[in-house]
């Protein structure tokens, strides 16, 4: 995806969230991926109410936040692969992690959420399927690093995140969500981010209370 590229016009970026917005199940928020699009439509969509928002790429997202600092602050969700040497930015300009996907990387980031004074919430993210594209936890490496994940004070583990590999049918996607629900209520993690623009209908339908929705919102 192009960095600002093609992006939709203001009165059809209205009507799309309240299109969403009606058809979104009371359980289930909106997390606009603003990542790719113009600090502008973040502000459009600012103004009719919606304050939670995804990116994925920390030098894209500390631009339009600063691009968009004389607003009140928004809720800023990380959503990206997470690298190491980017713990310290991201934490320090982002409330919600969603991409928290090695015990390692928990580690890290609660020994620096500490020096930070920060207690941000994340998502664990499972890799529940086969997918050579993405990474996570799976459920026996969860269920062995959940003890450890507990203590890792200040982090507030909040729920888990996952992805359907390109290429399941609707059915396999539905067993997938719902298998993730299920591990989630298992360990007591109350908040599940499953959905994107293509599937979060399903992911919705299997208890999913964050969807990411980036082209669906935005796209052309
Ligand atoms: C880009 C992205 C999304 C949004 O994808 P769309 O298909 O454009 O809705 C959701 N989650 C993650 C992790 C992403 O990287």
């Amino acid at each position: 995806m192009t960095l600002f590229g093609g992006s939709v016009p203001a009165a059809a970026l209205a009507q799309r969230l309240q299109d969403l917005r009606a058809e979104l199940p009371p359980h289930t928020r909106l997390l606009a991926v603003s990542k790719g699009y113009p600090a502008e439509q973040i502000r459009a969509l600012a103004a009719l109410g919606q304050s939670s928002f995804g990116e994925s790429r920390l030098q894209e997202a500390t631009l339009k936040q600063q691009q968009l600092a004389d607003l009140p602050p928004l809720d800023w969700h990380f959503i990206g692969r997470l690298q190491a040497n980017k713990a310290r930015p991201v934490l320090r300009q982002f409330g919600t992690l969603h991409s928290v996907d090695s015990l390692a990387l928990a580690e890290r980031l609660a020994r620096i959420a500490a020096e930070e004074g920060l207690s941000p919430a994340v998502f664990l993210q499972v890799k529940l399927r086969p997918d050579a594209n993405k990474t996570g936890f799976s459920a026996a490496e969860l269920r062995q690093a959940w003890p450890r994940l507990q203590q890792l004070q200040p982090l507030r583990p909040i729920g888990l995140m996952t992805m359907a590999p390109l290429g399941l049918e609707a059915g396999e996607r539905r067993g997938l969500f719902a298998d993730c629900a299920a591990l989630a209520r298992d360990l007591g993690l109350p908040e599940l981010s499953m959905g994107m623009s293509g599937d979060w209908r399903e992911a919705a339908a299997a208890g999913s209370t964050w969807v990411r929705i980036g082209s669906a919102l935005f796209g052309t």
